[in-house]
């Protein structure tokens, strides 16, 4: 029987493939995405110092045994180890040739800077010593050994990084200088023997000389970090799976700090933040890859390389292409120069911002790397949301410049505006977000894995250290959040908790607004504005979007700017205009309340006809917009007393004017007061007929077009007249009647036939034919059960499922969001709110019910849905899946949904 395979050397990912049965998936799975790279550069030619995986399956095994290696595993490294040293023909822990590794961590997926990772193991007081000998650098090679005692000492044994930095700081202090580069080989071996002796004072025991016992250690130390907190922080949070482990590579070490002829960077093969192509990035000369994504020392724009290193650059530029055109996606990739040699020690799918994942995939498929389908399958919906995060409005930018509030301006690694008070630590931003719900921005001069729960929680991030790479640009980026990084004129006191700015200071809780977009940091708030989505590549992945998706998008909107918007986003009709909206207006609402005030019929009539005059501009105005596109219009849906003053007010009112009177004077006063207090008591009694204990399931929707049937009647003039008008303008109007909150077919009817009598006799007086359709919401069980009964009177349906999840679940929807709902999610007795995303067993299995029913009568039925639902991607799946026509939702979610559409068609096809 053949071992089972714990370590794979990198050249043996064919091995891999094999055991896992060929699928790149797994063979991440197995070696980590780092290690599965790492194999596959070698696979394609590109330099890869040589190594090996030890796999996330050891990792495993390791932490469910309580601590302890798979058997066997410990002796495959070693083995392993024997051919990195065949390899590089260096000898780990001799004393004339010695060989140095890197233990790093490497998941499935890319958790950046949340694991551990040692660099330089195999040196000791022997082979540093010989070391000095081999190259003639004891500076390097004894700032190489506090580093590793360092990261051995932190990563391995616990110890506080601080003591080791603070060794550091005051050497510089002592030594007057300002960057570690400018310390001598002197000063590094004194920092070396002190080093030692903090790892002895803290751990009682002597930093270990056995090399084999280094990498010993240093790897159960990197399986151990799955489990750390920040971690298992960062896992909750990016959606990661807790028991996929980690992989440890083990990798020769190559060293970009070795004199001016070496360095050390990182760079992306398209612009991470606006998808540009060309390469981006940062590079250190002279440095360890960790000074450069550490944003420690400030970075070098990756394009001067091409200066410093011509040969090295030329070559990177090739790997980057190379590495494209293999993984078909842009790259992350890391890199050192030795002596002049370029040796790439990571590759990964690049973090980017929506704006850029969008030009970048689009980009990709008109290059001919990806599909057209390819393209549109990789964005997700969610990326289009942040495409239409709020930016600050120009005139508001203008505004703040010319009165000299923009102070700063630095990076701007991750788009989008915002503005909030400074804290200065990510607890601190935690707490004030979730406990006090204060908006903040985190600022820090750079940050770590560890503050990621500060960055998460703050609507944006400052630094003023770091580049394009550094973890605040890679974190922000990956989960949206504006950040403005390297601002050099931030110089920040974190005990004192404020920063100097130029002539300002700025403390903690103070205002400030960063601009993503520009790099810009202003004081005090700016107003944000919706950006318009005029982006090229945008308009062309969503348009390849609508090649695929078979689900119509339409938009639910009740006034013409609404409408606009939602055809500019690509909305094809409006699926709701909710056509009580207008009469909460100021001039409107008196004439509303006047119709339901009034006693005689004549006076009803007049204020509907008022009324009207208002109605028919409306929707005259709405069908210009639409022009050539269906308009739904629902009539009036609320209950009426909605339309008048709050019950317990207008009590409260009454009793103090009643009490007003006794301190009037004149009798005229008197008089008016009695007056006034006449047409309040009509209005309290008319209220109070009006009022009952459960509204939304009582007067209201087909039933108030039954009871008062002027009222819906003015509202199909009002659509007729207003089409008609808009006709002989020259537009093409197709308007469509729907009634809502239908429960039996003959409210449909009786409903139907006094509405379309009213819609024939406009067009008889107008001398015009409209084409037009009659139809009815599905907003309650009952409807979707006799969906075929319904369907004789309804020539579309449209789902309202904010009422249907409210009288499937016989939850108030105005109330259970801010109540016991939220428990209820949180506790996990609801999947999901099922007000955001559809309920698929219920309120789906209903809507299925009644399409299935529906088109049994009417093969041809329209059935779409306006409910809130119409625009989260989960949900228009379902409704994919169900057969609708269309989704509607609000306009802004226009694009999203028209995304989602295409990724439910595809999947269905696939
Ligand atoms: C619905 O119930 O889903 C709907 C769209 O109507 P409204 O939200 O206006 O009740
Ligand atoms: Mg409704």
């Amino acid at each position: 029987m053949t071992e089972k395979m714990w370590v794979y050397k990198f050249e043996e990912l064919d091995a891999a493939e094999r055991y896992v049965g060929g699928k790149w998936d797994d063979i991440r799975g197995l070696f980590g995405g780092k290690g599965a790279n790492l194999a596959e550069m070698i696979r394609i030619g590109v330099p890869v110092p040589p190594g090996f995986t030890v796999t996330t399956e050891a990792c495993n095994g390791y932490l469910h045994a309580g601590g302890v290696f798979p058997g066997q595993m410990w002796e495959q490294v070693l083995e392993a180890l024997k051919g990195v040293e065949q390899k590089t023909g260096k000898k780990f822990g001799d004393a004339t040739c010695p060989l140095l590794v890197s233990c790093r961590s490497g998941a499935k997926f890319s958790m950046p800077g949340m694991m551990d990772t040692v660099l330089n193991i195999g040196l000791n007081d022997t082979t540093a010593a010989g070391m000095v000998e081999l190259t003639g650098d004891a500076r390097f090679v004894y700032d190489a050994y506090r580093r590793l005692i360092q990261m051995f000492g932190s990563v391995v044994m616990g110890i506080p990084d601080e003591k080791f930095e603070e060794v550091i700081s005051a050497a510089r202090l002592k030594a007057g200088v300002e960057h570690d580069t400018q310390l001598s080989a002197e000063h590094w071996l004194e920092m070396t023997q002190k080093f030692k002796t903090i790892f002895r004072s803290h751990t009682q025991v002597d930093f270990p000389q056995d090399p084999v016992e280094q990498l010993h250690m240093a790897t159960e130390a990197v399986f151990k970090s799955w489990n750390g907190k920040r971690a298992i922080d960062y896992r909750n949070a990016a959606n990661i799976a807790h028991d996929l482990g980690t992989a440890v590579n083990v990798q020769t070490m190559v060293f970009g700090n070795m004199g001016d002829d070496c360095a050390t960077g990182v760079a992306m093969t398209r612009h991470g933040s606006n998808g540009e192509p060309g390469l981006e990035g940062d590079f250190l000369i002279n440095a360890q890859g960790e000074d450069v994504v550490a944003g420690i020392r400030m970075t070098e724009d990756i394009l001067e390389m091409s200066k410093s290193f011509p040969e090295a650059f030329k070559e990177l530029e090739q790997i980057a292409d190379k590495l494209e055109k293999h993984y078909h996606e842009m790259q992350d990739m890391e890199f050192t120069v030795e002596k002049g040699k370029l040796w790439m020690l990571q590759t990964r799918d690049g973090k980017r911002t929506a704006q850029a994942a969008v030009r970048i995939a689009v980009d990709m498929a008109n290059e001919g790397l990806i599909t057209k389908q390819g393209a549109v399958t990789r964005i997700s919906p969610e990326q289009i949301d942040f495409f239409l995060h709020p930016q600050f409005a120009p005139q508001s930018l203008e505004l703040a410049r010319s009165e000299g509030r923009m102070v700063a301006r630095g990076l701007n690694v991750s788009p989008g505006a915002a503005s909030g008070f400074v804290v200065f630590t990510a607890d601190l931003a935690e707490s004030w977000s979730k406990e006090d719900g204060k908006k903040v921005i985190m600022v820090r001069p750079e940050t770590k894995p560890d503050d990621v729960h500060g960055m998460l929680a703050a609507e944006g991030v400052l630094t003023s250290r770091g580049g394009r790479t550094s973890h605040a640009a890679l974190v922000a980026r990956q989960f949206g959040k504006p950040a403005v990084v390297g601002v050099q004129e931030l110089e920040i006191d974190l005990i004192r908790r404020e920063m100097q700015v130029g002539e300002e200071l700025i403390r903690e809780g103070d205002v400030i607004s960063i601009d993503g977009n520009t790099g810009e940091v202003f004081l005090g708030e700016l107003l944000k504005m919706i950006p318009d989505i005029k982006d090229p590549w945008l308009i062309d992945l969503l348009s390849w979007a609508d090649e695929f998706r078979t689900l119509g998008v339409w938009a639910n909107a009740d006034y013409p700017d609404d409408a606009a918007r939602a055809r500019e986003y690509g909305a094809q009709g409006i699926g709701l205009c909710r056509s009580e909206h207008m009469f909460f207006e100021t001039e409107r609402l008196p004439l509303f309340q006047k119709m339901i005030m009034a006693d005689l019929a004549v006076d009803q009539r007049d204020a509907l006809n008022e009324l009207l005059q208002f109605q028919r501009e409306d929707f005259a105005g709405l069908f210009r917009v639409m022009d050539g596109l269906p308009v739904i219009v629902r009539l009036i849906d609320p209950p009426l007393h909605e339309f008048l003053p709050d019950f317990v007010e207008l009590m409260l009112e009454l009793s103090d004017m009643k009490l007003r009177i006794r301190d009037t004077a004149t009798l005229s006063q008197i008089d008016e007061l009695l007056g006034q207090i006449r047409v309040k008591e009509r209005i309290r009694e008319r209220a109070e007929k009006l009022r009952e204990q459960n509204p939304m399931l009582g007067m209201r929707g087909v039933r108030l077009g039954i009871h008062i049937p002027d009222l819906t009647k003015m509202q199909v003039r009002a659509i007729f007249e207003a089409a008609c008008q808009v006709t002989r303008e020259g537009c093409t109007v197709l308007p469509k009647i729907m009634i809502p909150l239908v429960a039996h077919a003959n409210e449909l009817r009786v409903q139907r036939d006094s509405l379309e009598k009213e819609a024939r006799l406009v067009m008889e007086e107008q001398q015009i034919e409209i084409e037009y359709k009659f139809g009815t919401m599905i907003e309650l069980p009952r409807a979707a059960l006799t969906a075929d009964q319904i369907a004789e009177y309804a020539e579309f349906f449209s789902y309202g499922t904010n009422d249907l999840t409210q009288t499937t679940y016989g939850i108030s929807r105005d109330d259970a969001e801010s109540g016991f709902l939220v428990e209820y999610v949180h506790k996990g007795i609801l999947p999901e709110n099922p007000f955001a995303t559809l309920d698929a067993d219920g309120v789906g299995q209903l809507m299925a019910i009644g399409i299935k029913k529906g088109r049994k009568v009417r093969p041809d039925l329209e059935c779409g849905i306006c409910g809130e639902h119409g625009g989260d991607p989960q949900s228009i799946d379902l409704c994919h899946g169900m057969g609708l026509s269309y989704v509607s939702c609000s306009p802004f979610r226009v694009p999203i949904a028209r995304l989602a559409a295409a990724h439910a068609a595809l999947k269905d096809k696939s």
